[in-house]
């Protein structure tokens, strides 16, 4: 069973998030560790890595930072940042190629 939207509470669909670069072995798109699910009424993001882990969100981002930097499509969507050695990063995730990275996220003050 698909687990509810944690914004509104509608089951979510499934995200097909397939890794498109680095395709080591001649092999095809292969789904991302993660699964990647998605509210088709509040357009809810996000994953778990595990059945029985919390779902994590992701926002879409928009305008340039859409861009992937990897494949050249909008399908950038980051996850909440977090502080380490005093500068705030955030997991990346190009939605269209499956590439992840972790960004230095600018502070707004
Ligand atoms: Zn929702
Ligand atoms: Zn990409």
């Amino acid at each position: 069973m698909n687990p509810g939207c944690p914004e509104c509470g509608r089951e979510l669909a499934v995200l097909e998030v397939l890794l498109r670069r680095n395709l080591w072995g001649g092999g095809g798109p292969r789904p991302r560790p993660e699964q990647w699910w998605e509210c088709t009424r509040c357009d809810w993001l996000g994953y778990r890595r595990r059945v029985d882990e919390e779902l994590r969100p992701m926002r879409r981002l928009t305008g340039e930072e859409a861009d992937c930097f990897f494949c050249g499509d909008e399908g950038n969507a980051s996850g909440r940042a977090w502080e380490q050695d005093g500068e705030l990063r955030a997991w990346m995730v190009c939605l269209a190629c499956g590439t992840s990275n972790q960004i230095r996220v600018e502070k707004r003050s």
